[in-house]
C-alpha cells in the first residue's frame, strides 16, 4: 500500500474474522463495506462451540492424529472422518496435513499458538468495553467451571501430557485433576460413565451466532456497510484500486478476502497457493435437566458442550471432523455419532427433542496456521484459514490485520500467518 491508509475497504464474509476486521479497520478511521453471499454468521460462525479456550487452543495437525490410524478416518462413526473418493484436491491437502503431523512441526505451530493466544482475549476486550456506539453488546462468559471429563485416567492423561508439552514449548495452563466426587459435585449433569476430570482455569465462552450479529450492529453503529445476498465472484487490483465483482460490483481502495472455507477461489489469483479445505462439524442444541453452568468437553469421544446463555436456551453439542465439500448437505450419521458418543458422558438429557441441527465448515490449513496478511496483490489482503479457533482468534486476527492494512504497525504474528508461505 505505500504506506498510504486507505479510505475504504471491502471485506468479502461476514463471519467473526471479516466483520472483526472490519471493526478494527473502523479503529483506523477507514471506511468499510462487509459483503457476504448470504448473510451475517452465515458459515461456520454460527453453530460452533464458541469456545475462548487458550489452554485449547493447540494447531489441529497433531502427531496423535497419525497415531490413531488413517484407516479409523474412513468409518462413518469417527470423530475425525475422510470419505473415501478420489478427489485431487483432498488429496493433496490430507498429504500437506500429513507432513506436519510431525512432532517437530507440531511444536513449531504449538509455539506459534502460545504467542497468539496470549493476545486474543484482550482483543475480544477491546471490542467488548469500547467506549461508544462502536461497542459490541454481547458478553465474553468467564468459564466458572470450564471441565474436561473422562471415562478413564488413561484418558485423561493423554490431555494431561499435552498440557505439559504445551509447557516444554513455552505455553502455561492453569488447570486442576478432579476425581470422581469431585467432577460430579461440580457438574450434577454429568453421565455415570464419567470418572474423573480436569479444571481448566481463565477459559471464556460465547454464544457466537449472537455475538458475531452483535459485532455486525456494532460496525453498522460506526457507519459501516454490511450487505447480505451478496456473492462476490472475483477480486482484482487495478492500479490503485480493487474491484469486487459479484452481484453488484463495487470499487474500493483495498479488499479483504475472508470467506471462510470458500477462501481459495478468491484468493488464488493472488498468489496464494495453500489449500483451503473444509473440516465439517456439526452440532445441535438438548435441553438437559441440569445445563452445566460452563463448558464441558469430552475429549476421548471429541464432543464439546456450550450453555447457550440462560438455562432455558439450553446446551450446544458439537463435534465430528469431516473433510468434505462445504458445501455437501447434512450428513444425520454424523449426528447420530455425535449422540451416540456423548450418551454416557451426559446425564438427564432426552436426545430424541433435539433442536437447530447444523453443520459448518472450519477451514483448515496443511499447516494449522491461519492465513492473515497481504497478498502478491498489494491492496488485496486474506484473512481465514483459522481451522478450529476462527472465533477465539478472530478478533486478534482483525486487529493485527487492521494495523498492517493501515500502516499502523506490522504485528511479529504476520510472519508465520503469512498467506504466500
Ligand atoms: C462444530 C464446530 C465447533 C467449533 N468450535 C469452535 C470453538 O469453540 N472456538 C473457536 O475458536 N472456533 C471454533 N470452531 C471454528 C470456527 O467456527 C471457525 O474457525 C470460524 O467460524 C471461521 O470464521 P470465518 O469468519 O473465517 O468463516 P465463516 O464464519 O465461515 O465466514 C465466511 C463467510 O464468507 C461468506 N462467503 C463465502 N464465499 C463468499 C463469496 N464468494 N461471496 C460472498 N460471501 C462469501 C460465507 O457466507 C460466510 O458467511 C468450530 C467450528 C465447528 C464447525
Amino acid at each position: 500500500m505505500n504506506g498510504q491508509q486507505p479510505q475504504h475497504v471491502v471485506v468479502v464474509g461476514a463471519g467473526m474474522v471479516g466483520l472483526s476486521t472490519a471493526w478494527f479497520l473502523q479503529e483506523h478511521g477507514v471506511r468499510v463495506t462487509v459483503v457476504d453471499r448470504d448473510g451475517v454468521a452465515a458459515g461456520s460462525s454460527w453453530g460452533n462451540a464458541g469456545w475462548l479456550a487458550p489452554a485449547l487452543t493447540l494447531p489441529l495437525p497433531d502427531p496423535a492424529i497419525l497415531k490413531s490410524g488413517i484407516l479409523a478416518t474412513l468409518k462413518p462413526d469417527s470423530p475425525v472422518y475422510v470419505p473415501f473418493r478420489p478427489d485431487p484436491r483432498l488429496i493433496r491437502f490430507l498429504i500437506g496435513f500429513a507432513r506436519h503431523c510431525t512432532p517437530k512441526k507440531w511444536d513449531e505451530a504449538i509455539a506459534v499458538f502460545n504467542r497468539a493466544n496470549a493476545g486474543a482475549l484482550d482483543a475480544y476486550d477491546l471490542l467488548t468495553e469500547h467506549s461508544g456506539p462502536g461497542r459490541v453488546e454481547a458478553p465474553t462468559t468467564p468459564a466458572e467451571p470450564f471441565l474436561a471429563a473422562f471415562a478413564s485416567e488413561a484418558d485423561r492423561d493423554v490431555l494431561v501430557k499435552e498440557f505439559a508439552h504445551v509447557a516444554e514449548t513455552g505455553g502455561t495452563t492453569s488447570y486442576e485433576l478432579l476425581d470422581r466426587e469431585a467432577v460430579h459435585a461440580l457438574e450434577p449433569g454429568l453421565g455415570s460413565a464419567v470418572q474423573c476430570g480436569v479444571r481448566l482455569h481463565d477459559q471464556r465462552f460465547l454464544n457466537p451466532g449472537r455475538f458475531v450479529h452483535a459485532l455486525a450492529d456494532a460496525v453498522l453503529a460506526r457507519g459501516g456497510r454490511v450487505l447480505d445476498d451478496h456473492e462476490v465472484t472475483a477480486v482484482e487490483q487495478r492500479g490503485n484500486q480493487v474491484r469486487v465483482s459479484g452481484t453488484q460490483e463495487l470499487i474500493a481502495d483495498a479488499a479483504v478476502i475472508a470467506s471462510g472455507s470458500w477462501l481459495d477461489r478468491l484468493v488464488r489469483p493472488h498468489g496464494v497457493r495453500r489449500v483451503v479445505q473444509a473440516g465439517r462439524g456439526y452440532s445441535f442444541t438438548v435441553h438437559p435437566d441440569h445445563v452445566p453452568a460452563g463448558p464441558v468437553y469430552f475429549p476421548t469421544q471429541r464432543v464439546a458442550c456450550t450453555p447457550l446463555g440462560k438455562p432455558e436456551e439450553g446446551l450446544r453439542v458439537a463435534g465430528m471432523m469431516e473433510f468434505r465439500s462445504p458445501d455437501a448437505p447434512l450428513d444425520p450419521r454424523r449426528i447420530k455419532a455425535i449422540v451416540d458418543a456423548a450418551t454416557p458422558m451426559l446425564g438427564g438429557v432426552d436426545w430424541t427433542r433435539r433442536t437447530d441441527e447444523w453443520v459448518g465448515s472450519r477451514p483448515c490449513t496443511t499447516d494449522g496456521l491461519p492465513l492473515v496478511g497481504r497478498t502478491r496483490s498489494s491492496r488485496v489482503h486474506v484473512a481465514g484459514g483459522h481451522g478450529m479457533w476462527g472465533i477465539a482468534l478472530g478478533p486478534l486476527t482483525g486487529r493485527i490485520l487492521a494495523d498492517q492494512i493501515a500502516g499502523a504497525a506490522e504485528h511479529e504474528l504476520l510472519g508465520a500467518f503469512d498467506p504466500l508461505r
